[in-house]
């Protein structure tokens, strides 16, 4: 399924609710997990694919790893009511598997869309999967902590909040990931 071209984020969050075009998601999924777009957002956050919390409450990164993350943005100096978040796809794979291929190039003009619409000044793509979603095969290694240019939007790669949770609070996943919203911030609101 090809999504019409919204003429706005609300009209957007209303066709996407609808979509079906991954049958096994359609199937198993509570809701599709839209995003938070707030007007005139100038930082948005790009995860993967909603968990299991996320697809009770309709809402990105509300488990531990959202919970996280709107510590590290306070941290920062951000409230997370003022930064965009999205995953690039909007419907939680059962089990918490990986997208498959197929299902992020049905999802990619969703996310497409909401990203035209949105507008952000600075996105920060949360572990690998993001990042390869913008630029294409590398590894986080390669790209982490740098702003690439891709697809007309400035690209700040780095670590997922799961992996700052697995390496616990003194791993040097928190430590990067929290450096790397800083310079987001500060780069967002500075563009
Ligand atoms: S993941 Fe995206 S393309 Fe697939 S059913 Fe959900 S909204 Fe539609």
């Amino acid at each position: 399924m090809t999504p019409e071209p919204a003429p706005d984020l609300a009209a957007l969050a209303a066709a996407v609710r609808t979509c079906t075009a991954c049958p096994e998601l359609a199937a198993t999924r509570t809701q599709v997990v839209v995003g938070d777009v707030p007007a005139g957002a100038r930082l948005l956050l790009m995860g993967e694919a909603p968990g299991a919390t996320e697809d009770e409450t309709g809402r990105p990164f509300v488990g531990r790893s959202g919970q996280l993350l709107d510590e590290l943005l306070a941290e920062v100096g951000v409230a997370r009511a003022d930064v965009a978040v999205l995953n690039t796809i909007k419907c939680r794979p059962p089990g918490n598997r990986a997208p498959s291929r197929a299902e992020s190039t049905r999802c990619r003009p969703w996310t497409e869309r909401q990203l035209a619409l949105a507008a952000p000044a600075v996105v920060v793509a949360l572990g690998l999967s993001a990042t390869r979603w913008f630029l294409g095969p590398t590894s986080l290694a390669a790209v982490r902590g740098t702003v690439h240019d891709a697809r007309g939007l400035r690209v700040l790669p780095t670590y997922h909040p799961s992996a700052a949770l697995r390496w616990g609070p003194d791993g040097e996943p928190r430590r990067l990931l929290r450096d790397d919203l800083a310079l987001a911030a500060s780069l967002a609101v500075g563009a």
